[in-house]
């Protein structure tokens, strides 16, 4: 059922060269279900000399015909959605539902990149003397070196490859190791498609050899990447180091405000964030600040509502979140619970460990935490909710700008005036209000502070990929 993963390079499905594999491990059961070759350094060469190739080609294509190609990509991964929702649920984790979802939601990021690609438009800038030309125009950046990570196989993998091909670039993409197939799947539609294979490469191995490895390399000019904090200011600085052009989306610890709002409606739609795919999303809730006043209503009404949730594995429908991705999550869950405990914080539902195989953990919810507790400030990425009340908004503001995050927000007020200041002062990349209305192809997707720069949606995503150049003539 679990396919063998390969390695592609220049337009083959191969083994790495040395032979070396990973074993690739199913989180429900914390059984071996496949391996991964280990891309060898003679790999990436093979794969940098494929992107040099590739992008003199791609970049030559109409951004019509590129168009057409990157749509038929995103129809072949909706024809195939449901043999890669079972890989990416065996592999990952999640309900097969949301695998479902998260496949469709690639092929629209594709198909939307698809249509944006075709509108790169330069300008004309009105010049000083007559019969001189000035035009700005947009040119591909070049070879992109592209790192995803397995919270989102598809999705994060297919936003940067797709913004990449639609502008004329070409991507080596590393996966994420620990869900390699499902991203592989997406590889295969683009190439299925058409995509030159010089133009889309596909490794896995050493996060940190290959990075660096390619980071430094002259073929790459331009870098993407998904992950946590710490690693992103580690290649920011390699990028920074070899003047390479960089993309960071990072972590969170996204506040959710509740003021004087239909407390159902928010606390369904929160809930259903928080732990959907098991709370491993870089824009989930995690520090929900309510008014104090409504605070003991909250908890309840959120306590009760994650008390439905069924935890199991992700392949039977009745389940509803699955296993944490890897046991490193599992483990970082357990202490972030321990450590909330022990500074005298209230666990009011959940806690700990859910059956003792694979790498389960109850829908969490954690109240009157003290803000030296560690998971007020560290980005949980699993299913904890961290609750804490507020009397007035400028109290609350203040506590959602306290950390260096500063990816999503959300807020829930009947208020004009709190939902205004809300949106004027959070230092966020994203704010959505009274729903949940982030990730969508069209909209700009991304962080300020800690949490990165750059976007991940909306035509700002194909800006990460394009150059401007100024041509300037006369007769
Ligand atoms: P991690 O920091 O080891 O790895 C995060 C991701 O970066 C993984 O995909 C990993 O393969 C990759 N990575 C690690 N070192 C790398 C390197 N030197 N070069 C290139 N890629 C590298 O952490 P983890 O245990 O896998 O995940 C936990 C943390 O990562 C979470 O706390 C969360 O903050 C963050 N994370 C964020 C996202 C996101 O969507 N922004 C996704 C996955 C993980």
């Amino acid at each position: 059922m679990y396919p063998s993963v390969l390695l592609q390079v220049a337009g083959v499905w191969r083994e790495a060269c040395g032979g070396i594999a990973h074993p690739i491990l199913n989180p429900a059961t914390g059984e071996e279900i496949g391996s991964h070759p280990v891309a060898a350094q003679a790999d990436l060469d093979e794969a940098l000399l494929a992107a040099d190739r590739g992008f003199k080609q791609w970049r030559a294509v109409s951004p019509y015909e590129r168009g057409q190609i990157l749509r038929k990509s995103a129809s072949l991964l909706r024809e195939r959605a449901e043999t890669i929702a079972r890989i990416m649920t065996i592999e990952q984790g999640k309900p097969i539902a949301e695998a479902r979802l998260e496949i469709a939601a690639g092929a629209d990021f594709i198909d939307w990149a698809a249509e944006e690609g075709r509108r790169v438009y330069g300008r004309v800038i009105p010049a000083r003397g007559p019969g001189v030309a000035q035009l700005a125009v947009r040119e591909p950046v070049g070879p992109v070196a592209a790192f995803t990570p397995w919270n989102f196989p598809i999705v994060q993998a297919a936003r940067k490859v797709a913004s990449a091909l639609s502008t004329g670039c070409s991507v080596i993409l590393k996966g994420p190791e620990e869900a390699p197939a499902s991203c592989a799947e997406m590889v295969r539609a683009f190439l299925d498609a058409g995509v030159p294979a010089d133009a889309l490469s596909f490794v896995l191995g050493s996060p940190a050899e290959i990075s660096s490895y390619l980071i430094a390399h002259p073929v790459i000019r331009k870098i993407s990447f998904t992950g946590s904090t710490v690693v992103g200011k580690t290649l920011a600085a390699l990028a920074g180091q070899h003047m390479k052009r960089a993309t960071m989306e990072l972590g969170g610890h996204a506040p959710a405000f509740f003021s004087d709002a239909d407390l159902d409606r928010a606390v369904t739609t929160l809930a259903a964030n928080k732990f959907r795919n098991a709370g491993q999303v870089c824009i989930s809730p995690s520090r929900f600040l309510v008014q104090a006043s409504v605070m003991d209503q909250f908890i309840e009404k959120f306590v009760a509502t994650a008390r439905q949730v069924r935890v199991g594995d992700g392949l039977d429908p009745q389940t509803t979140m699955g296993p944490l991705a890897h046991e490193r999550r599992l483990l970082a869950m357990e202490q972030l619970v321990s450590d909330a405990r022990e500074q005298g914080a209230e666990i009011r539902l959940g806690g700990g460990r859910f059956g003792n195989r694979g790498y389960f953990f109850e829908p969490t919810v954690i109240a009157n935490a003290s803000l030296d507790v560690r998971v007020m400030n560290e980005e949980p990425f699993g299913p904890i909710a961290v609750m804490r009340p507020f009397y007035d908004v400028d109290e609350a503001v203040a506590e959602a700008n306290r950390l260096p995050f500063g990816l999503a927000a959300y807020a829930y007020t009947r208020s004009m005036s709190v939902a205004d200041k809300l949106a004027a002062s959070v230092e966020c990349g994203m704010i959505s209000i009274n729903h949940h209305g982030l990730g969508l192809p069209e909209n700009p997707f991304g962080g300020v502070k800690d949490s990165g720069y750059g976007s991940e949606g909306g035509s700002e995503a194909l800006e990460g990929y394009l150059v401007s150049k100024l041509v300037s003539r006369t007769n």
